[in-house]
């Protein structure tokens, strides 16, 4: 690989003119129902209209995800893609095409699925297939999901599906290249180029390679790690830092990571095994997760590796490792209740907390920061991020994508999968290999990209793409974000308090206003509610800063407050912090 500065320039597209299989008014259209310049809730729409007839078109979509709300989307779980677009057409949808088992990419066809329709056939790797099944059984879902592995090819109506094994931070990873009668479409979704795959399957690069023989018109590629130089650092390389972090703990040792991350999981057990440590498996997505993982073989784990939670206290803290999900830090997930003190084992000073996840996922990077001052003021010892070597990224750097972008010679590059600065980066990358601007296409969020078949592209579609929040009980718009505030209302009432604060110098303007409804009777309670004020100002004087961060403040005291009212009264009435600048 010479290196992409120094490289001749190229000109791909010019020489490389896309060869009409079809009718000349033949187009295909790629919309993004999750929205472009997202990286969760990947939903793709390929739909090719043959002789321009919008009434005939042809669809496949590529990946089902979950998106996860911005902070503002208070009390909200998840976000989906707005399938709007697709009801009315749903006769025409031939299959849904999976790319790999993370949660913004499968997470939404529970919700998705009984929309448009339950058989429509479900093409998904080994490992995904698993994670999808599992969760439509829970949704008390049947579906029609088709296992595919490398080297399987797909013709469904005008489309051929041909799937490319990559590598990710999940196992069964898969690139698309789509044939449609006007030229190839190279899906390129989460990947990285791993020399040492912890699951011995590297990327099918030579696949990849005779892709790139033929004319590919547009390259939908990753790109969430375009802003790092170099190649991405491999799985493998966390492998002896990990083990050395179990192996050292004096206490009892916590990882945490992202359920579906089966890998890791069988790591850590592989390390505490040596290390004479017995496993005990916390929270629900774990579970699942191990479970799964024992199935396809990538754990190594009898029952007499594994603890009950109930029998911890038998076992001294150096022969324990827990298995916690919830990294980021979801406030019903099993990490985040052992840090309120909601859960059976509680997280104490002497114990190793080691994050072995990103520290960067949108929608969550506060909640991750949070969990991990908390813990440290706890007193835990936390190890986290890429610079203590405890997590790989799992998208390629900028030589990855050079590589990619070197094989497929697309005459069109799509980033997808990244903010706005990620595009840049990958933009300017790109350009450095020899691509022009008018190469690039940068659709709005909502717009869908049309291909002609005399080799044109524009972006003038609009979809006009809806919120779509999902809180639990439902599905609907955002007006349904009110249902499960209303549900913890109805049952445990609300407790709510009014900080006026100055934000330069982070002082309190006066007492705070405590406002509360169904939750106690104020007249006959004044002794509860003045020692909930008390703590109030207490800990707001130790979460304060200059100037005020307002989203901290709210999210500690919340924290905060909810323990509280729980130890003193046994309720979890909706604590509702309303912090104003004055
Ligand atoms: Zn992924």
């Amino acid at each position: 690989m010479t290196d992409i500065k120094n490289r001749p320039q190229q000109y791909f597209g010019a020489t490389r003119p896309i060869k009409n299989l079809g009718s000349s008014r033949d187009f295909v259209r790629i919309a993004s129902l999750g929205g472009f310049g997202d990286v969760t809730q990947n939903l793709f729409v390929y739909e090719y209209f043959p002789a321009g007839n919008e009434a005939q078109s042809q669809i496949i979509i590529v990946d089902c995800g979950v998106g996860f709300p911005e902070d503002d989307a208070f009390g909200v779980d998840l976000q989906i893609p707005d399938t709007k677009y697709l009801e009315d057409r749903k006769s025409r949808i031939l299959g849904i095409f999976i790319t790999h088992g993370h949660e913004d990419h499968i997470g939404a066809i529970r919700f998705i699925l009984p929309i448009l329709g339950k058989s429509i056939p479900i093409f998904a790797p080994k490992t995904a297939a698993a994670f999808i099944e599992s969760r439509l059984v829970e949704s008390q879902i049947r579906a029609n999901i088709k296992v595919y592995q490398n080297g399987d090819l797909f013709n469904v109506g005008s489309f051929t599906i041909d799937p490319i094994r990559v590598n990710h931070s999940i196992p069964d990873t898969f690139h698309f290249a789509i044939t449609t009668p006007i030229g190839i479409f190279y899906h390129g979704s989460d990947f990285k180029f791993d020399v040492f795959p912890l699951d011995g399957k590297p990327s099918d690069l030579a696949h990849i390679a005779r892709v790139g023989e033929k004319k590919v018109v547009a390259l939908l590629s990753d790109c969430l790690g375009a802003d790092h130089e170099g190649f991405s650092p491999s799985e493998s390389s966390i492998a002896e830092k990990f083990e050395h972090d179990i192996k050292t703990a004096k206490g009892r040792v916590f990882v945490t990571s992202i359920s579906s991350n089966i890998v890791r999981w069988g790591q850590a057990i592989d390390y505490a095994k040596r290390a004479g440590r017995k496993v005990v498996v916390v929270g629900f997505s774990v579970t699942k997760a191990i479970e799964i993982a024992q199935t396809l073989g990538y754990v190594n784990l009898t029952d007499a590796d594994l603890i009950p939670v109930e029998r911890v206290k038998n076992f001294a803290d150096n022969k324990l490792i827990f298995l916690v999900a919830g990294f980021a830090g979801q406030p019903n997930s099993a990490l985040s209740k052992m840090v309120m003190g909601k859960h059976k084992v509680k997280i104490s000073s002497g114990d190793k907390v080691i994050f072995s996840s990103p520290d960067y996922i949108p929608g969550t990077s506060t909640s991750i920061y949070t969990l991990i001052d908390t813990l440290s003021k706890m007193g835990a010892e936390v190890i986290y991020g890429e610079e203590q070597e405890i997590h790989v990224s799992g998208h390629g750097y900028q030589k990855e994508h050079a590589i990619l972008i070197d094989l497929v010679r697309p005459k069109f590059l799509l980033p997808i999968g990244g903010n706005f600065r990620h595009i840049k980066s990958y933009q300017t990358m790109a350009k450095n290999m020899g691509y022009r601007d008018d190469q690039f296409i940068f659709p709005d969020v909502d717009s869908a990209v049309t291909f002609t078949s005399d080799g044109k592209v524009d972006t003038k579609f609009h979809l006009s793409l809806r919120k779509v929040l999902i809180d639990g009980l439902g599905i609907g718009d955002v007006g349904t974000t009110v249902l499960r505030d209303r549900k913890t209302l109805a049952e445990e009432g609300m407790f709510s308090f009014v900080i006026l604060l100055n934000k330069d110098s982070g002082k309190m303007f006066k007492e705070p206003i405590i406002l509360s409804r169904g939750f106690v009777f104020m007249k006959e309670n004044t002794d509860l509610l003045d020692y909930l004020k008390k703590e109030i100002i207490r800990k707001f004087a130790q979460v304060t800063s200059s100037p005020a961060n307002f989203d901290f403040i709210r999210e500690e005291l919340q924290a905060f407050l909810e323990g509280l009212i729980l130890q003193k009264t046994g309720r979890q009435p909706m604590v509702l912090p309303l912090i104003i600048e004055v």
